[in-house]
């Protein structure tokens, strides 16, 4: 970890609950646009390893997995598809898969028969209509069974290297707490940040953005007095503890260690 801290990143520090500009309405477009990047930068420095948790080595892979994402966690996921991609290397194997099979793979991971006959659909799809490769184009992917926005961003930024922001659950929930927008519309909600986060770091973005869900702003009671965007942002002690201590024992994740110390750091000076 460097030693760029929460306080060089953050020197105007608004840290008592509901003092923060965006949370009075007296925060400008330019403001908001600065602190976004800031934030971004901010995660950069406690997430210097972030990047999309399902496992893949191809494009129809990740496809596949985050097809099966949906309504669970990517731990669960990662834990079947190592059989399924064993046995179904290709769009034309899904194809000629039989339901009962694929059923069987990946039960855990739940609406395990509509997966499956969405992984069948896929393979057809992508068979009759892409020449059986992963298309790499958004109104292509969004033709796809089981794909929507969400998993085509993803597949698209980190199979084929292609910008986007990834809508998903942990990513509406902090945009919104954060304050970056109002929308509660998935793709109103892409449109918003798309304005606010430069084009090229959209991708990283919803990963380090996604990352500090899993592991600090959680849906129910948020690690605030131990978040590194604690002084960006505005509903800093709204939902969760402040006070370091108790929220420092919600901070999960392998990074829990450096994301303590990074926020000590800055706490020190
Ligand atoms: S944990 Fe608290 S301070 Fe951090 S982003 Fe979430 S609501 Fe804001």
């Amino acid at each position: 970890m460097t030693k760029t801290t929460v306080a060089s990143l953050t020197p105007q520090r608004h840290r008592r609950p509901g003092s923060h500009p965006a949370a009075v309405g007296s925060e400008t477009n330019l403001g908001r646009t600065r602190r976004a990047r800031r934030i971004n930068r901010t995660l950069t420095v406690v997430f210097p390893d972030a990047h999309a948790e399902l496992d893949f080595t191809n494009p129809l892979e990740l496809l596949v997995a985050t097809v099966l994402s949906a309504q669970t966690t990517d731990v669960r996921v990662n834990q079947v598809t190592p059989a399924l991609f064993a046995r179904y290397r290709s769009a034309a194997d899904y194809a000629a898969a039989s339901p009962a099979d694929i059923e069987e793979i990946i039960r855990p991971t739940g609406f395990y028969r509509a997966k499956a006959a969405n992984l069948i659909g896929l393979g057809r799809a992508l068979c009759d209509r892409f020449g059986g490769e992963v298309p790499t184009a958004l109104e292509d992917l969004v033709t796809l069974p089981g794909v929507g926005r969400k998993t085509a961003h993803v597949v698209r930024g980190n199979a084929f290297g292609k910008p986007g922001l990834t809508v998903d659950t942990h990513f509406q929930r902090l945009v919104r707490r954060l304050r970056l927008t109002t929308e509660s519309d998935p793709v109103a909600i892409e449109r918003a940040i798309g304005v606010l986060i430069e084009k090229r770091e959209w991708t990283m973005f919803s990963h380090r953005i996604i990352f500090l869900g899993r592991r600090v702003c959680h849906a129910r009671t948020p690690a605030c007095g131990a978040c590194p965007l604690a002084y960006d942002c505005p509903s800093f002690g709204v939902d969760g503890p402040t006070e370091p201590a108790p929220a420092a024992k919600r901070v999960t994740g392998p990074e829990r260690e450096d994301i303590l110390a990074f926020v000590q750091a800055g706490e020190g000076q």
